[in-house]
């Protein structure tokens, strides 16, 4: 399945993977984790660092976020610098966040990939 059927097929509400993975149902190496969100290596990555950082908070998607999670969602962006930084990402990286269908979100727990190791192109597909 690419990754646009399995974002047509993702169940946009209730219990998903990255749920599991926070309550530690799915043994999953955290290379960061603070009180608001944790980040993990992709399980397919698509460059040669390629981690998400996903809020604790079980916000489905960008579109759900409150005016009141401001603080949590520029955390979450400043934690994605400091380990781009950290995971040697010194010649620039992308943050990517897949809102929705036609954003090509597959999983419905909101989060940011970083990805970098590599020239990025543009537009994306
Ligand atoms: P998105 O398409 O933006 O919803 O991204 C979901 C991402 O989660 C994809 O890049 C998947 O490869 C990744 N993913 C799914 N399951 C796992 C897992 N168990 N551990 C790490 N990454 C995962």
């Amino acid at each position: 399945m690419d990754e646009v059927e399995a974002a047509h097929s993702a169940a946009p509400a209730g219990d998903n993977i990255f749920a599991r993975i926070l309550r530690e149902e799915i043994p999953t190496k955290f290379i960061y984790q603070d009180d608001q969100c944790v980040a993990f290596h992709d399980v397919a990555p698509q460059a040669p660092v390629h981690f998400l950082v996903i809020p604790r908070k079980p916000i489905a998607m960008l579109s759900d976020a409150e005016d009141a999670d401001e603080q949590l969602l520029g955390h979450l962006m400043v934690v994605a610098r400091k380990l781009a930084k950290e995971q040697g990402l010194d010649k620039g990286f992308r943050l990517v966040l897949n809102n929705g269908k036609h954003g090509a979100q597959s999983v419905y727990h909101l989060h940011l990939h970083v990805l970098g190791g590599r020239q990025m192109h543009w537009p994306p597909g």
